[in-house]
């Protein structure tokens, strides 16, 4: 059978960086659920979907389609047909994702997808209910954590590396303590740690410490 890596926790907590070193290392496909969230986010925002209103949420749903192409483990995804990967990573749509990833609709659709890409194939897959929901039965599951302040300060370095001059740190901090607050108490799936999942809180870890932890826990 095929073998599933989860990886869940709150905002910024180095998910990504962890779940793509993993599946380089392992040779697994990398499938990164919050851009598939984002994404949706995005395609609301242009089209201003109203999220309260189940029958314009349904039809929105019906005209996205959304892919995943990997390149060097870095995972790019394009929203019928368009590479939004940068762009889903601004703040337009950091402060909308929440709400939209509590809608019992999206969620349905979006689990369904993640359940069909780890069906036969090897994949680390990092999000917020992974481990939880998406795949209850992940043969490893991760559920990390680190310092809100350690968090917020790497988010904001990224947005300024990629030229966000608008953003301030104070904002940063707020939006992901935003997302947690909205991630842990929504009522559908909301973001919480698997009973067999492996705390890793990674505030005093390098990627290269993180990596090796994880990697002896997938051995085991
Ligand atoms: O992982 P990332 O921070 O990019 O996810 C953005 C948002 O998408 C989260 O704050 C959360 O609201 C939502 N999300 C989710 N379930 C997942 C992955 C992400 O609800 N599995």
């Amino acid at each position: 059978k095929n073998l599933v890596i989860a990886i869940d926790g709150y905002s910024s907590c180095g998910k990504s960086t962890l779940a793509k070193a993993l599946a380089k290392k392992l040779g697994f496909i990398y499938i990164d659920s919050g851009s598939m969230y984002r994404a949706v986010t995005l395609f609301f925002i242009r089209n201003k979907v109203d999220i309260s209103d189940p029958e314009a949420v349904k039809d929105a749903l019906q005209h996205i389609e959304l892919n995943f192409h990997s390149r060097d483990y870095e995972s790019h995804i394009t929203l019928n047909g368009e590479e939004v990967s940068e762009e889903i990573r601004q703040m337009p749509v950091s402060e909308n994702v929440s709400e939209v990833s509590a809608n019992k609709i999206v969620r349905k659709e979006m689990v369904k997808q993640q359940q069909r890409m780890g069906k036969s194939k090897n994949i680390v897959m990092d999000g917020r209910d992974i481990g939880t929901t998406v795949f209850a039965d992940a043969q490893v599951k991760f559920f990390m954590t680190a310092d809100p302040k350690i968090r917020a300060e790497r988010r904001f370095k990224e947005l300024q590396s990629k030229g966000d001059t608008i953003t301030s740190l104070e904002d940063v901090f707020e939006n992901l303590a935003h997302r947690d607050y909205a991630d842990t108490t929504r009522a559908e799936s909301p973001l919480t740690r698997a009973e067999d999942a492996i705390i890793l809180d990674n505030t005093e870890l390098t990627q290269e410490e993180q990596l090796d932890f994880a990697l002896e826990q997938v051995h085991q």
